[in-house]
């Protein structure tokens, strides 16, 4: 017996619905979706959620200060907790421009941490 598990997509500001019915793990059906990407995401979202994480990491001397930072790309959602654990442990020192690096292969994701503003 298949069940069906509704997915909001959220590729775009249109946000489709789409249904995806699923069968001992797989995908038997897809429909609400209005173009590949969303597709794409719709199937993922089921099979492999991935989400890109924001959050900040201390400044080094700026002890009232944190630096806004997100994954280059999404992770694994399994992997957010982990990400945030390692993320504990970084402090960066100015000055820092948006887009450095400042945590590489967070999780063992293959995806870098990267500075999402500048500090000087
Ligand atoms: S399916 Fe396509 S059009 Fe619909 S929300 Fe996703 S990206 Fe946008």
């Amino acid at each position: 017996m298949s069940d069906k598990r509704n997915v909001t997509c959220i590729i775009c500001p249109v946000g489709c619905r789409i249904e995806v019915e699923i069968e001992n793990g797989n995908i038997l059906n897809l429909s609400g979706y209005r173009c590949r990407r969303g597709l794409q995401y719709a199937k993922d979202e089921v099979t492999s959620p991935k989400r890109i994480l924001t959050t900040t990491v201390r400044l080094k001397a700026e002890a009232a200060h944190v630096l806004p930072v997100r994954t280059r790309a999404p992770i694994p959602k399994s992997k957010l907790k982990e990400a945030m654990q390692e993320l504990k442990n970084v402090s960066v020192a100015a000055p820092v421009n948006m887009g450095d690096i400042v945590l590489k292969d967070v999780a063992g994701t293959g995806v870098d941490v990267i500075a999402s503003r500048n500090w000087s």
